[in-house]
């Protein structure tokens, strides 16, 4: 993995180049899938309204999946779309052959019933991991569809720490998304897990004792650099927009950057660090899946 070194000696996990990496990985997989077996990966990414982010992500995980060599489907729905339309065209995509991965880009709009829709996705072409048989797998420690974004987590904590087993951890936050599935990951590499949340006393006592330190918030700067153990590992989840001193808007996570750098043995800046991880982890989940689907063997180091 590329990383930087400050001048403390704490080492900048550079997840731009880590992700970049792996879908250059996954291209070469995909050329490999099309001359060997002539199969093309397809995604399929559904997005209904026009929330700005939304649009944002959905463009940009359309031209990395068409980067990488695979098909990429895209459906922009009205904001006003049925329930029913949409579980139709779900249905669809899960009967099509040539789609072997399907996103719906979260949040939905309010009249949308988000769980009753993720959970009409076929399980093995949910690469988002969210459906409740995949998160019922990775609970039970069997092969799942693993959710992106903790899967990226855990791929750079693994390159910069490799072996995870009997360290300390802690995950600040508990949905469904990110602190949960992050949480699983860790106890399934044999980390001594804790689960932090809005309701949690003594948070700063909870991370000075952790090896390991997830912060999948949503609060600017939350976590403190003095509450970090000096050496350990600072996976910054959070992507907050906060107004600098000079009236732009710019980028910062839950982590308090300047602070925690100081002491951390290594941290994920943001932006820059886990964010590019979760579309390079989401077209390594097409690939997954479009290799169980042939009855291929899955390309190593692509999943957890
Ligand atoms: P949610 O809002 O769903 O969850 C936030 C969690 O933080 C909740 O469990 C909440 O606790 C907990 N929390 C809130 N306040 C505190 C507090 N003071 N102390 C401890 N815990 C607290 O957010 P997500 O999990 O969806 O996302 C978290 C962050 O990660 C956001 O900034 C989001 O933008 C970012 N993100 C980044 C991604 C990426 O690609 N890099 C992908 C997904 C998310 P409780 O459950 O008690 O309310």
């Amino acid at each position: 993995m590329r990383i930087a070194e400050m001048k403390t000696g704490t080492t900048i996990i550079d997840g731009k180049a880590f992700a970049a990496e792996m879908r250059g990985r996954v291209a070469e997989q995909v050329s490999r899938l099309k001359t060997e077996h002539g199969i093309t990966p397809g995604l399929a990414v559904v997005l209904v309204g026009e929330d700005p982010a939304s649009q944002v992500y959905v463009r940009s995980k359309g031209k990395q999946t068409a980067e990488a060599g695979m098909a990429s489907f895209e459906h922009k729905l009205d904001a006003d779309t049925t329930e029913a339309a949409l579980l139709d065209l779900l249905g669809r995509l899960n009967a099509d052959p040539s789609v072997h991965g399907i996103l719906v880009q979260l949040p939905l709009p309010r009249h949308l019933d988000s769980a009753r829709i993720i959970n009409a996705i076929d399980p093995a072409k949910d690469v988002d991991g969210f459906h409740i048989s995949n998160a019922g797998l990775l609970a039970t420690g069997q092969k799942a569809m693993v959710p992106c974004t903790p899967l990226g987590c855990l791929m750079l904590l693994k390159a910069h720490l490799g072996n995870l087993s009997g360290l300390q951890a802690v995950v600040i936050g508990r949905s469904n998304i990110v602190g949960k599935p992050m949480a699983q990951l860790l106890l399934g590499d044999s980390c001594t897990v804790t689960i932090a949340h809005s309701r949690t006393r003594d948070l700063e006592d909870i991370v000075r004792r952790a090896d390991i330190v997830v912060a999948a918030v949503g609060r600017p700067g939350m976590v403190q650099g003095s509450w970090i153990r000096p050496g350990a590992t600072v996976i910054d989840v959070g992507i907050n927009r906060v107004e600098g001193q000079d009236g732009k808007s710019r980028l910062v996570g839950d982590v308090d950057f300047p602070g925690a750098a100081e002491t951390a043995g290594a941290i994920t800046p943001v932006p820059g660090g886990v964010g590019p991880m979760t579309i390079a982890c989401l077209l390594a989940n097409t690939l997954t899946a479009t290799c169980r689907a042939n009855g291929l063997d899955e390309p190593e180091g692509l999943t957890a």
